[in-house]
């Protein structure tokens, strides 16, 4: 085996001027293609972890480096006084695709949230109805602002951050029986993942989410999906709900959308978009035109049917490899939806197979302290897969 490479000069500096919040891997990447990546060394990694589910078509894609190369020379930046095309062509490519009539487009999926939250209390108070309050459920994960720590429910990103945002209540995730408690005439929208990625990946039940827009529907809140992450492919189908026999009022969408550029999209209706009216909300590189120009793209390959199935396809193939894992006692249990994978580890913890993959040559990300979770790229191919998992079980087996 390999050891782990080290830039160790970039990585002292690094420790040196960063903001102590993150603990990344001590090598430093130098150049990636699809599904691999060589650091400084020139040493190659198979990437499982796909920046987080966002680099869905790889890394350094040809049709991707084309259109964002052409926008380039065209122009970077507008500002909202002015729109642009890719822009223009984006949201009317999400609408025609989806139950969505009206799109909002900013940078991230925090920001992608957090006007969901906004166009709801709007939609509300819009029509002089003083309903404020929003349902999220614990183990959710929607971000890292003051209001998106508020709606998630974990203890270390709240921790020294308070006061939060009042006025949240958090139910439990696939639990049918209390949704008539929960949701109430003062709900003014409750907020779900389809499949909690950062949790581990636990799919919601097609009772639950069912049950939740019945509920909506019956007390006049509004259903927003949180989409981030189970989007854009990830699940096998365009957009996680789509596998659901539900239609969602404001769908929120990033991380895969630009494909490894920043993007972050809230998709609505007319009938409630139409409260947002010139000044109630903006941002300054919102549906900028290089961003939009690479998520163009993006969504016009992974919205191809073949293209899904082949997400299916890879899905099961990644199961068969990963079973032997699990009838050698290394994992309790491998969920998936999709390309997003979460492995329970028994007695390792994350952290120290991350650490050991890295010296393997296998990057992956983790899901709390004891799940891998894999969301590699959605056209990994099958070689890269089979290699993935071989150097897995050099590290596991
Ligand atoms: C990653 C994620 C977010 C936050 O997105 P950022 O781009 O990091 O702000 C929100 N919701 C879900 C479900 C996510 O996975």
């Amino acid at each position: 085996m390999q050891k782990n490479s080290k830039n160790n000069e970039l990585r002292g500096i690094y420790d040196n001027v960063m903001l102590p919040n993150y603990s990344p891997a001590n090598f430093i990447p130098k150049e990636a293609r699809g599904s691999r990546i060589w650091d400084q060394d020139n040493k190659e990694y198979i990437d499982f972890g796909g920046g987080i589910a966002v680099n869905s078509l790889g890394h350094s894609h040809p049709d991707l480096i084309k259109a964002l190369s052409e926008q380039s020379k065209k122009f970077w930046h507008l500002s909202n006084y002015l729109s642009n095309e890719p822009a223009i062509n984006l949201a009317k490519k999400l609408t025609d695709l989806t139950f969505a009539e009206n799109v909002f487009l900013s940078n991230s999926g925090t920001e992608a949230n957090e006007a969901a939250i906004k166009i709801a209390r709007k939609f509300h108070s819009s029509k002089n109805n003083q309903r404020n309050e929003i349902v999220s459920f614990q183990n959710s994960f929607h971000g890292r602002s003051l209001l998106n720590i508020s709606l998630g429910s974990s203890e270390m990103h709240r921790s020294g951050f308070e006061p939060l945002m009042p006025g949240i209540k958090h139910g439990e995730f696939n639990n049918v029986s209390n949704l008539g408690s929960l949701i109430t005439k003062k709900t003014a929208a409750v907020i779900v993942e389809p499949v909690q990625g950062e949790a581990g990946v636990y799919t919601a039940s097609k009772e639950f989410l069912k049950e939740l827009r019945e509920e909506c529907t019956k007390q006049g809140a509004l259903l927003i999906i949180d989409e981030v992450q189970s989007g854009i492919g990830r699940m096998g189908s365009l957009y996680g709900y789509m596998q659901y026999d539900i239609k969602p009022d404001i769908v929120t969408s990033a991380k895969g959308l630009g494909g490894g550029i920043p993007i972050g999209a809230t998709l609505t209706t007319k009938v409630i978009g139409e409260c947002m009216q010139p000044g109630t909300h903006g941002s300054t590189f919102g549906g900028n035109p290089m961003s939009c120009a690479v998520a163009n793209e993006v969504v016009s390959i992974v919205s191809e049917k073949d293209f899904l199935n082949d997400v299916l396809e890879k899905e099961q193939l990644f199961l068969d490899l990963l079973s032997e894992f699990k009838t050698k006692g290394i994992f309790s249990e491998v969920r998936s939806a999709g390309l997003w994978i979460g492995c329970d580890l028994i007695d390792k913890t994350a952290n120290e197979v991350l650490d050991q993959a890295y010296d393997a040559g296998l990057i992956m990300v983790s899901a709390g302290s004891s799940c891998l979770r894999l969301a590699p790229a959605l056209n990994i191919t099958n070689e890269e897969i089979e290699q993935g998992i071989n150097l897995l079980k050099e590290v596991l087996l």
